[in-house]
């Protein structure tokens, strides 16, 4: 079931827990199977990652130019993102947004969202506009995160573990807590890795949701905005490169913070609990290896030529075009809308209605066929100076299998011998013809 726009514009918080819906089922241990599938190779992969990850964030900002003087622990850091991170918090309260249902839950609850990350993206970009104007363009917020990166990645990452350890021993809180179905093997460093409860909260504030889109997403932004600021102060002028890399970026950010309700029905909200995977990924791996090609180009500006700008400009335009078209595509067929009566589809036992034709006819994943392709667009931009640039798409390229095999086996298990039948009439998992 998709998101429900309630007919309320804006509610008062004490009206939005009362209409909280109370459970419709009974909870009992049902509520909440054990887990017998571990993803990620079980408690050697979650270790694994756990360490890995987070040395990997270090590795790579040394690869590119160290800040000189720069320290791991930075209490300056520390306080900069905790400001960060909770007034991010306090935005959520004071800032109006829409408030919508969530997917029918296990116990056959709802929860109550409130949408208005948009609305605080743009608080944070006004008052940065705001503090250039006020500082005449010398932006000390910027030249604070551009000095203390190293800092700020420690503390992004303390962070994601403290985060990770509060949900987990809160998850014991409450024997009616709805608990995620991949997070409830009883081995403690699984399920603090994967993510015990499904939605964590602290009343109306969703702590998955907050975190998915806000302070690493936004970060994300204010440091590219604060590398091409940093090119500036040392060379006197913004490459076409970082003005390029920025405009990319910035579109993918805002663009998830305007789609802010879609969140609502992917697997990262529906299916997976909220651990330290989701944590790190969502607060420091984001931010922190996401801006790479800019903490490049602040260093090293690339000066593109016309060809090289067109034929980048072209790839993005492409992927952007699949990425946004396909899952507008099955998100207009979801939602009965006449303009794609005209696609083919077959009907399943489970009663929802798979498209066999249109976007979805060439691959079972064609959209994230176009958010690779724009990934390449985005290291592209470093010309071929570094491999280091290019760690992006890659990642990106290991997230997307990923991600494509967990959906196949959520989907398999939904749609049994109907999943197979699809499968037979769309052949390619993610690129026509290849793979
Ligand atoms: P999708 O939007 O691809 O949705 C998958 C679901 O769609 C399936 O579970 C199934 O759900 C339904 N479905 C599958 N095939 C069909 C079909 N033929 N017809 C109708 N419905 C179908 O999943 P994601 O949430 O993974 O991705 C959403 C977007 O977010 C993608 O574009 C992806 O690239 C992007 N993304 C970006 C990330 C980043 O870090 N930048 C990370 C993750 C995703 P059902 O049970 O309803 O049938």
């Amino acid at each position: 079931m998709s998101a429900v726009e309630t007919s309320e514009p804006l509610l008062d918080q004490s009206e939005v827990l009362a209409a909280q819906e109370t459970p419709a089922f009974a909870v009992g241990p049902e509520l909440n199977p054990k887990t017998t599938n571990e993803d990620f190779s079980g408690v050697p992969g979650a270790l694994g990652i756990t360490i890995g990850l987070p040395t990997l964030i270090y590795v790579l900002y040394y690869a590119l130019d160290a800040v000189p003087g720069a320290k791991v622990i930075d209490l300056c850091a520390l306080e900069g993102y905790l400001l960060w991170f909770f007034g991010l918090v306090g935005l959520f309260y004071i800032v109006p947004g829409r408030i919508l249902d969530g997917t029918t839950l296990r116990d056959g609850s709802h929860l109550k969202y409130k949408m208005n990350a948009l609305n605080c993206f743009l608080v944070v970009l006004a008052i940065l506009i705001a503090r250039g104007f006020i500082t005449h363009g010398e932006l000390p917020e910027l030249v604070f995160v551009a000095d203390h990166f190293l800092g700020l990645i420690t503390a992004s990452i303390g962070s994601a573990f403290v985060l990770a350890f509060f949900v987990y021993f809160k998850s014991f809180g409450n024997p009616k807590t709805i608990l995620a179905y991949g997070g409830n093997t009883g081995k403690p460093i699984f399920d603090w890795f994967i993510g015990r409860e499904l939605n964590p909260r602290i009343g109306m504030f969703d702590i998955k949701l907050f975190c998915e889109l806000r302070p690493g997403m936004f970060l994300w932004a204010i440091i590219n905005v604060a590398e091409a600021h940093l090119q500036y102060r040392k060379f006197g002028y913004i490459s076409d490169s970082m003005i390029l890399s920025n405009i990319f970026q910035f579109i993918y950010i805002i663009d998830s913070s305007i789609l802010e309700a879609k969140n609502l029905t992917m697997i990262d909200i529906t299916t997976d609990g909220f651990g330290f995977m989701l944590a790190f990924g969502d607060l420091a791996l984001v931010p922190f290896t996401y801006t790479l090609q800019t903490r490049f180009l602040a260093t090293h500006p690339v000066n593109l030529t016309w060809l090289g700008i067109a034929g980048i400009v072209t790839l993005k335009a492409i992927g952007y075009y699949i990425f946004r078209s396909s899952n507008s595509q099955k998100n207009a067929f979801r939602s009965g809308d006449p303009s794609v009566a005209h696609l083919k589809y077959i009907e399943t036992k489970s009663g929802s209605k798979l498209l066999i034709s249109g976007w979805w006819g060439i691959s079972r994943h064609i959209n994230y066929f176009g958010d690779w392709l724009m990934s390449i667009a985005w290291c592209a931009v470093t010309g071929f100076n570094t491999p280091i640039t290019y760690y992006y798409s890659l990642y990106f390229a290991i997230l997307l299998i990923h991600r494509e095999s967990r959906d196949e086996a959520k989907c398999s298990e939904k749609y049994g011998d109907d999943w197979k039948e699809y499968k037979r009439i769309v052949r390619w998992k993610i690129i026509p013809y290849l793979y």
